[in-house]
């Protein structure tokens, strides 16, 4: 069992300075109990903490960390960037061209591109970008879907906010909730009755076609092709929300694994690398009614940096290069396999969800195709599977709604060890 005696000291003191010692609420342990880990180094696929600990690390900093922590290509490119370049301009750079041209070739939806700092601010920027463009106000979400801490989206929201409890946030205008319809995921004819109560209302639909904050939903593909036409019928902008699944599930995001374009697309995580990034960008005839070639207002002083545009563009020059994606899928396939043949000794049928190396373990034997069948899992079970596995040094989402992520550098070495200490943290959780 680990020492935890300087995280728990940084905690009390963080507290003091920091709301919930925090700077974003899904890092508190607040559903499993315990108290946050301060981690002082990541190598690859492991993390070091403060009282020196390693950790395999499954959550990757959320999503990012496809290739691992301090990828060696990428610390020389972020270097390289750092002594030649420079870290902000406030003006265009070369490096912003680069980015752009091949997000718009590897993501079938993208035409043209606009970079941003956040996820947050891709999806609030999307959403306004579809308002401004078909002059309406109303947009569908699908309940337990996360698309970052925007008003319009936390109505009925996953992540943090479904792991605290509290899925509306006061502080949002009820003007705003009124705008913000939810449907249920993957059942097209929840969507259907929004569309007709409201119609020539809705601006977007827009949705994560994998869910990865209600842990992790595949969308059906009949679902999202179904949602493709009835934007189409109805004139309403479908936005995929790909700030974790894109260039996880496929290199050109979900929408190249299922074979269904949004108009628009909104990105992060992965395109930075580990530094703040996002995007958002698509169709050019919806793109060119951004400011200042349209009249729809969106800008960042630090956008387009080039730090985090040199760790995004690196990122994926690795991806084309080395096409990680087969051998994501036969690494997460391998835990998958592990953990299932662990719950048939044990006498268990709980649910797994995975679509390549995004995944979730369900403590639930409830098939989860939706929040309401998702929040059938047993948190409490959970918690005390989580700190199992992190006594025998793996570091899982601190929440049972969160995704596990496969990154490119773990080792089959590693993958066995996670499949032995899921064994223990699964008689764990039922002790
Ligand atoms: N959309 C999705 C699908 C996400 O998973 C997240 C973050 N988990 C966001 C948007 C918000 O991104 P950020 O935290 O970078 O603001």
């Amino acid at each position: 069992m680990p020492v935890l005696t300087r995280s728990a000291e940084l905690f009390e003191k963080a507290k003091k300075f920091i709301p919930g010692g925090v700077n974003s609420p899904v890092r508190a342990f607040k559903s499993v109990g315990g108290t946050p880990i301060y981690m002082a180094k990541g190598q690859g696929a492991y993390m070091t903490d403060v009282d020196g600990n390693t950790y395999l690390d499954y959550v990757g900093s959320w999503g990012p960390f496809i290739l691992g922590s301090m990828h060696p290509r990428l610390t020389a490119a972020i270097e390289y960037t750092l002594r030649n370049i420079g870290t902000s301009f406030g003006t265009p750079i070369e490096l912003e061209i680069e980015i752009a041209e091949l997000l718009c070739k590897v993501v079938p939806s993208l035409e043209m591109v606009r970079m941003v700092n956040s996820g947050t601010e891709a999806t609030m920027s999307a959403v306004r970008l579809a308002r401004g463009y078909t002059g309406k106000d109303k947009i569908i979400k699908f309940e337990g879907c996360y698309h970052g801490h925007g008003d319009s989206f936390l109505i009925k929201a996953g992540s943090g906010v479904l792991t605290l409890g509290a899925p509306d946030s006061p502080g949002v205008t009820k003007g705003t909730a009124n705008d913000t319809l939810n449907a249920t995921y993957n059942d097209i004819e929840s969507v259907k009755v929004l569309v007709n109560e409201n119609k020539g209302e809705i601006a977007a639909i827009i949705i994560e076609p994998v869910a990865g904050n209600t842990g992790v939903i595949p969308a059906k593909k009949e679902f999202l092709v179904a949602l493709r036409e009835l934007c189409d019928q109805e004139g309403i902008v479908l936005i995929f929300d790909e700030v974790m699944c894109g260039f996880r599930v496929a290199l050109g995001g979900a929408q190249e694994y299922y074979g269904v374009t949004p108009d628009l697309t909104t990105m992060g995580k992965i395109i930075g690398g580990g530094l703040p990034v996002g995007a958002f960008g698509g169709k050019r005839e919806i793109m060119q009614n951004v400011a200042p070639l349209g009249a729809v207002y969106q800008a960042g002083t630090l956008s387009g940096n080039p730090l985090a545009l040199t760790a995004g563009l690196e990122t994926l020059k690795i991806l084309i290069e080395e096409n990680p994606y087969p051998e994501l899928e036969r690494k997460a396939a391998f835990l998958e396999a592990g953990f299932k043949a662990n719950m048939d000794k044990l006498g268990l049928n709980y649910t797994q969800n995975r679509v390549g190396s995004m995944a979730c373990l369900f403590f639930t034997e409830t098939p989860v195709v939706d929040y309401k069948s998702a929040i059938t899992a047993d948190s409490a079970k959970y918690g005390k599977y989580f700190h199992s596995m992190l006594d025998q040094g793996i570091y899982l989402a601190p929440s049972q709604f969160e995704a596990m992520f496969t990154s490119f550098v773990h080792t089959d070495a590693d993958l066995e060890k996670t499949v032995a200490a899921n064994y223990n943290a699964l008689v764990a959780a039922h002790q």
